[in-house]
């Protein structure tokens, strides 16, 4: 028996088809189903969502593996900065800025738009000392 599968929208409670695999867990469902849903509140929660995983995308091509070898920054401090984008994205943080030796800050804020700003800003001090 094959059973299309379907679950119901987090906001609205609309049942909404689910197309492809049908091997996911309930919240995944769930999740899908609110992916999908064109209520208002869905369609809020995915512009939020869609943000986050851009700045999460952001953070790896500016510090993490999506970044030329010799920008790329440690695995721990990249994922401070993935942390970050966690924590601007659920509400409890405005801005975060690391300065790393030599010269790297990077920042992850918010602006009044809700949009999440990934920066890499580089200073380089050129000084010969005889
Ligand atoms: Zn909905």
């Amino acid at each position: 028996m094959k059973v299309i599968p379907t679950a119901a929208c987090r906001f609205c409670g609309q049942m909404i088809q689910l197309d492809g695999d049908c091997e996911l867990t309930q919240p995944q469902a769930e999740e899908k189903a609110t992916m999908t849903c064109r209520c208002a509140e869905a369609v809020e929660y995915q512009k939020k969502k869609n943000r986050k995983e851009n700045a999460l995308k952001n953070v790896s091509t500016l510090f993490g593996e999506n970044a030329v070898p010799e920008r790329r920054i440690s695995e721990g401090i990249t994922n401070i900065l993935r942390e970050s984008v966690e924590e601007i994205y659920s509400g409890e943080l405005a801005k975060v800025t690391l300065n790393l030796r030599g010269g790297v800050k990077a920042s992850i804020s918010q602006n009044s738009k809700g949009e999440i700003n990934v920066e890499r800003t580089e200073t380089r001090k050129q000084k010969l000392t005889e």
